[in-house]
């Protein structure tokens, strides 16, 4: 039997093995990188701001996954003159490390995104550097700390320039320009940028979905014992306790979960459905005929599948199930939602149509609401902006709320104005997942983001040459590269 310092010690070759594994695959990737003559040079033509300075080509807002990989396509497509910021710290980019609950990803092992087509970057390159190919064989699911652990090396490998700590507080179209105002380390900051693509994240069309209960109208009445499934939690508080969770997705389970794992001897979930849904519909998608096809359906149809795949709801994923299934004290309620929390400083009081539950805590895992109007920094514009409920009309709308809210949004992405609001919108690109009923989950789920971020790259490539074509045209005209010089057939300029 090997001792307590022989397990640290295999454990600690282990680990060396798998950072110099590392070590290795970053320089493999930087090499082939530099085979594909990553990052293309800049062919953007500078523009100076009202201010003076030169204006950024794009500022994107948000690093996390998809904002990361929004600015590695612009690179590659030699859109270099960007900034891409977000307000939290490294590493509390997006739920991976800060409120997702789940111990592994929902997503397969295999699932490719944020790699851009480049090999040597895949997620299973760089679990099988680290811990060789037959442990990824073995792997049930990417950690949901690896998969953190894995963007976070995917940006310093490919070199994307996210800032930490920088939070963008307002944004305002201007001219043909988009002003922003920036809050960061150093302070206030204004820049102005010809585009700005909104990378923003699951809740960056919107925010926590929260219901307004008659004894709890707003949650500085909660006495702190009232969550959402999105806050910070301290789950030890719980051990030996009671939680009642509403919701049956996966972050409700991952929470209630967590809750178990933290010693809760009484977990009790509460769901309005008579029971979980069983298929996700959203997963059918996942094949390039639908992520490439879907933006060129008509409206009808766009609206019939999405309305459709909203409906249906999303089973939460069996481990997740499995994790809460093996505690004795876990139980689901089925067919009873909550029409009352009254909250105490001793606990909370769960009311419903068949009776009161009393618990120490509650958490409301109901998910993110899609409502642009809510989010401050589109303040200035949001109520210039088409929606799909100005598109379907107010039947259709009023029967089905949530997507009628999200941006009716163009073939790259950009915001289209209603009626007669100004055209500059159209320089701000959602990409989040505001674009689902527009292009699907291209700027969200992980197998949408490459086609995602391929299809904005292009949009804005092809945005920032159009509006450019005069002073393109003039430096073809003044282009003279000649390339014949070196043979016997060169003739000199003035001879021509
Ligand atoms: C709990 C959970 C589990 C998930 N699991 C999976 C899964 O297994 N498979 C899958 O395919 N998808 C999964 N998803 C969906 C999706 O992959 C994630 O939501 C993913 O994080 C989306 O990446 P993102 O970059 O769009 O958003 P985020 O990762 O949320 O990043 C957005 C960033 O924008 C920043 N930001 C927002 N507003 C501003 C501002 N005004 N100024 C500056 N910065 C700002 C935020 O700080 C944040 O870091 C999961 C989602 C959640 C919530």
């Amino acid at each position: 039997m090997m001792s307590g310092s022989g397990v640290q010690m295999d454990q600690d070759v282990a680990k060396a093995a798998g950072a110099i594994g590392l070590d290795a695959l970053t320089r493999e990737a930087r090499r082939d990188l530099a085979r594909l003559n990553f990052p293309a040079a800049n062919w953007v033509l500078p523009v100076d701001g009202p201010d003076g300075r030169p204006v950024l080509d794009v500022l994107v807002v948000g690093g996390g996954m998809v904002g990361q990989t929004a600015g590695f396509a612009l690179m590659r497509d030699g859109i270099r003159h960007i900034r891409i910021v977000d307000r939290a710290p490294r590493g509390g980019e997006g739920p991976w490390g800060t409120y997702a609950r789940m111990l592994t990803l929902r997503s397969p092992k295999h699932v490719n995104g944020p790699d851009l087509g480049v090999a040597s970057l895949t997620f299973r390159a760089w679990y099988e550097a680290q811990h060789g190919e037959a442990a990824f064989e073995a792997l049930h699911k990417a950690g949901r700390l690896d998969w953190l652990a894995y963007l976070l090396w995917v940006r310093e490998t490919v070199g994307i320039p996210v800032e930490n700590g920088v939070a963008v507080t307002a944004i305002e179209p201007v001219g043909g320009l988009v002003r922003a105002s920036l809050a960061g380390p150093a302070g206030a900051e204004t820049v102005w940028a010809r585009k700005v693509v909104m990378a923003s994240g699951r809740d960056g069309s919107g925010a926590p979905r929260l219901p307004a209960y008659p004894s709890l109208p707003d949650r500085a009445l909660a006495h702190g014992r009232v969550f959402h499934s999105m806050d910070d939690i301290d789950f030890q508080r719980f051990a030996g306790g009671s939680v009642a969770v509403l919701g049956g997705g996966a972050s409700a389970f991952d929470n209630a979960g967590t809750a178990l794992e933290a010693g809760a001897t009484k977990v009790m979930m509460f769901l309005r459905r008579p029971m979980l849904p069983q298929i996700n519909k959203s997963k059918w998608t996942g094949f390039p005929g639908f992520l490439n096809g879907f933006t060129a359906l008509d409206d009808e149809l766009r609206w019939r599948f999405y309305t459709y795949i909203f409906a249906e709801q999303v089973p939460p994923p069996y481990e997740s199930v499995l994790r809460c299934e093996q505690h004795a004290g876990f139980t689901i309620r089925f067919d009873e939602t909550w029409t009352d929390i009254e909250a105490d400083t001793a606990g909370v009081t769960i009311v419903t149509p068949k009776g009161r539950h009393r618990f120490d805590a509650a958490i409301l895992g109901t998910g993110f609401d899609v409502d642009l109007l809510q989010r401050p920094e589109c303040a200035s514009f949001r109520d210039d902006v088409l929606l799909w409920r100005d598109r379907v009309g107010t039947a259709k709308a009023a029967a089905d709320p949530e997507p009628a809210r999200f941006p009716y949004l163009g073939p790259g992405f950009e915001l289209l104005p209603r009626d007669a609001a100004p055209a500059g919108i159209a320089h701000i690109h959602m990409f989040n997942w505001g674009v689902t009923m527009s292009h699907g989950a291209l700027a969200g789920d992980v197998p949408g983001i490459a086609p995602g971020a391929n299809r904005l790259a292009q949009a804005l490539v092809r945005a920032l040459f159009v509006e450019d074509a005069e002073p393109h045209w003039q430096r073809l005209l003044v282009h003279d590269d000649e390339e014949l010089k070196p043979t016997g057939y060169f003739v000199a300029p003035e001879d021509r």
